[in-house]
């Protein structure tokens, strides 16, 4: 087979598309809205691509009825992102459709080897596809041949009359090819191609028509009878090549050294070069890459896949379609096969979910994308070989396939990570496991009418807004998580009961607990003992608290969730997940004595006992973030705090008045708590730090702070605090501080001069 090589001429180098880092670390450790934010951020998706994103229904049926027969829906698949790719100097993040698990997160890692070693170069040919013309029952093969090179001018006329705009582009049908091939029964036939430059498309509509606009004028240059016209999906004059080189030094691990490793690499690829039934395998490897990229990039996978097949046997034997050796103590690993792509016509511009996906790629031309899909295909088979040249690929499969496991057996999501968890613990991976372990924990204990020992006991903590507070009534993100201090509800018999003994909260400022305050406690109380039919219990409820009410901490919600979670001890009712549905909504009902109409975030926060993601919704999105590195920080009491109610209005008003500024300021700060999910996610304390500080100049912005809290900020900034902010509702209240931990108790020791207390907080790292 010939090829014709050559730099494509797709590249628009006008186009100045930013560049943006595929290089995200701890994407992997975010949850889904938290990445889903990130994304909408840093790529400018509209609430609708995000919404479309996550939910899998971009393509519309009435659209799908006009792509395919007897259509009944859609059919969904889990989408990731492929990160870290560096391609010729450029990044790229690559979105993958597929449901194999540990494809994505192989196809990343092999792609931040390949990254550290100076990235992946790559070599695409200029987009020229094959249009076969069948022609049998010639007689005279050798003047036929002849006669089709004399008409050449003719035939390319009349093939490119098909499509006068893509010859305008610069492309159309531009050579011929004559071949004879033997039919196993019928004898010898002609075959013409159409060698044609299909620009930036995969270009099969476009030679097909090329191929029936030329098939007559053949058949009467030949004499013969033209039966097939049709493209070839063996696109050898399109190969796209694509090579990396590693030092050795990348390949190390705690198994073996990176020289031996990267032997067993090249031996890996003797193996698939020598043996088609290691080949089918270990070009199926690249395949999952390739295909899960194309698919989610609106290409036609099988179009694809089968050219690179027939590409792989092009000497007579099935191969491997890439190469490992070492050169100059490096390991080199290459790539080359027939990439048949386009970056318009098919699904390309047509599908909405796949014109996202293509906003966040990087990808610019049809060039670009055939290398970045080799680059991908290499990377997975890369790191195949590694993983089965050294470790093996069970263990790093384990986890996901574990988490499939559970997903198949009807796991709901929220259970799915502690099912797969205790099956590898176990060693045993598998259905039934799967089965056993969830109906042990879903089966609770009945509702006993027995009633619990007494005393019942239970600790609720305080909670502080770490980002975001007002701008989540707009429906922004927040960032929430539980402080070391709280409250203890105790239940002790009481033969006078029910009774309630009001909490005693350590007074740091001259605050009258006020009638008001008190007859909410009550209300409370009154309305919890009926939701458990407890109304004529023999019970005393007993509350101490280290929390200073109105101060943004949360006690109102630590009291709701200790009096829920102490009354179901009582009565014996269990609580097996963290938040758990009925609780929550119990907490609820007492939350909204205290606030009116509660968002649930705090109630979520304290019932959850860790960093929190928090958006209203609908769909409401309530998520423990995963925190890198722990938090150590200060909460100073600086001033009695006003009612949330009031200042929730406030922000109102303003934004009412002031409609722009207002929604800009909240804007800022939704992206603002965006950014410090991600900053929490990767451990990146100093951006969290300066986050803070641009957290509470938006709230001066918006009106909220005062005087006393704007000083305490100024003051811990002077203290050199990492980050400072007030946190809750504001109009008084506390100021929070990250710090460093080796500062900590110092400064405690040094502010309580300055405040009217101050305690430490620490969150600790959840990877
Ligand atoms: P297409 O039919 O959508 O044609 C591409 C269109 O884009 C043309 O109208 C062309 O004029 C236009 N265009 C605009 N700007 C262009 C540019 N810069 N470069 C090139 N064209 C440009 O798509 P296609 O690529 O001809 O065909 C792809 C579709 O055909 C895929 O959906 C594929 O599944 C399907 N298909 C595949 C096979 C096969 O692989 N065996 C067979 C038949 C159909």
């Amino acid at each position: 087979m010939k090829t014709r090589q050559g730099r494509a001429t797709g590249k628009n180098d006008t186009d100045k598309t930013e560049n943006k880092s595929s290089r995200i670390p701890g994407f992997y450790r975010l949850p889904v809205e938290q990445r889903l934010a990130f994304l909408a951020r840093n790529f400018g998706l509209t609430d609708q691509q995000v919404s479309e994103l996550r939910n899998g229904n971009a393509l519309r049926i009435e659209h799908a009825v006009n792509l395919v027969e007897n259509a009944i829906g859609m059919l969904a698949l889990p989408l990731g992102l492929g990160l870290n790719f560096l391609i010729d100097g450029r990044d790229y993040i690559v979105p993958m459709a597929i449901e194999e698990a540990s494809i994505i997160a192989a196809a990343s890692k092999a792609a931040l080897i390949i990254r550290a070693g100076g990235g992946f170069k790559t070599r695409v040919d200029k987009p020229i596809m094959i249009g076969q013309i069948q022609v049998l029952e010639i007689k005279d093969m050798d003047e036929a041949i002849k006669k089709v090179h004399e008409h050449k001018g003719d035939i390319l006329n009349q093939a490119n009359l098909a499509s006068p705009r893509m010859v305008a582009r610069g492309g159309g049908v531009f050579d011929i090819e004559t071949r004879v091939v033997n039919g196993r029964d019928i004898g010898p036939m002609l075959i013409v191609h159409l060698l044609y430059d299909v620009r930036d498309a995969m270009g099969a509509n476009a030679i097909n028509s090329a191929c029936e606009a030329a098939g007559p004028l053949i058949q009467s240059i030949t004499g013969g009878r033209v039966n097939l016209r049709i493209l070839s999906n063996l696109a050898d004059r399109r190969l796209a090549r694509a090579e990396f080189s590693l030092p050795f030094e990348y390949l190390s691990g705690k198994e073996m050294s990176g020289d031996i490793a990267a032997m067993r690499i090249v031996e890996a690829g003797q193996f698939a070069w020598a043996d088609p039934y290691r080949a089918a395998t270990h070009n199926k490897g690249i395949f999952n890459g390739i295909c899960a990229a194309a698919l989610a990039l609106g290409q036609d996978w099988r179009a694809i896949e089968a050219g690179g097949h027939a590409y792989a046997a092009r000497d007579g034997r099935y191969r491997s379609l890439t190469n490992f050796s070492i050169v100059d103590h490096k390991l080199r690993g290459e790539i080359e096969l027939p990439l048949q792509v386009g970056w318009v016509g098919g699904l390309t511009n047509s599908h909405p979910g796949v014109k996202t996906l293509r906003q966040i790629s990087g990808i610019r031309n049809a060039t670009e994308l055939a290398g970045v899909l080799a680059a991908v295909g290499l990377a997975q088979n890369f790191a195949a070989c590694h993983a089965l040249s050294t470790v093996g690929i069970q263990k790093g499969h384990m986890a996901l396939h574990a988490r499939s496991v559970a997903i198949s057996v009807g796991v709901p999501a929220d259970e799915v990570e502690a099912v797969a968890q205790e099956m590898i613990n176990r060693g045993e991976v598998n259905t039934t496991v799967a089965e056993e372990i969830y109906r042990r924990m879903r089966k609770r204990p009945k509702l006993k009418e027995k009633r619990g020992d007494l005393p019942v006991e239970v600790f609720a903590p305080g909670k502080i807004i770490l980002f975001g507070e007002h701008a989540t009534v707009y429906n922004y993100p927040g960032i929430t998580t539980t402080i070391d201090i709280g409250m203890t509800l105790r239940i002790s018999r009481d033969p006078d009961g029910p009774r309630f003994v009001a909490p005693e909260y350590k007074q740091v400022f001259p605050i009258p607990s006020t009638e008001q305050d008190v007859q909410a406690f009550s209300k409370a109380v009154e309305l919890a003992l009926s939701m458990y039919g407890l109304e004529n219990e023999p019970i005393a409820i007993q509350v101490e608290s280290d929390l200073v009410p109105g101060m943004g901490l949360g006690s109102s919600a630590a009291f709701s969730v200790a009096l829920c979670s102490a009354l179901r001890r009582y009565k014996n009712i269990s609580t097996h997940q963290r938040l758990d549905r009925k609780l929550f909504a119990d907490v609820q009902r007492l939350e909204s004595i205290f606030h009116g109409t509660p968002s649930g975030m705090d109630a979520a926060t304290v019932l959850t006992n860790c960093v929190l993601w928090f958006r209203k919704g609908p769909p409401r999105e309530i998520l423990p973030i995963r925190t890198h590195t722990a938090l150590t920080g200060l909460i100073c009491l600086v001033e009695p705090g006003a009612a949330t109610i009031e200042l929730v209005q406030r922000v109102r008003d303003f934004r009412n008045r002031y409609p722009d500024t207002a929604n800009k300021i909240l804007e800022e700060i939704g992206n603002l708590t965006v950014d410090a999910g991600i900053a929490l996610g990767i451990g990146d304390i100093p951006e969290l730090g300066r986050l803070m500080f641009k957290n509470h100049e938006l709230l001066v912005k918006l009106g909220v702070s005062t005087p006393a809290l704007d000083n305490a900020v100024g003051l811990l900034l002077d203290r050199g605090v990492l980050g400072a902010k007030l946190t809750g509702s504001g109009g008084g209240g506390a100021v929070i501080a990250l710090v460093k931990p080796d500062t900590q108790y110092e400064l405690v020791n040094q502010l309580s001069e300055e405040f009217a207390s101050v305690f430490p907080f620490t969150v600790r790292a959840n990877t």
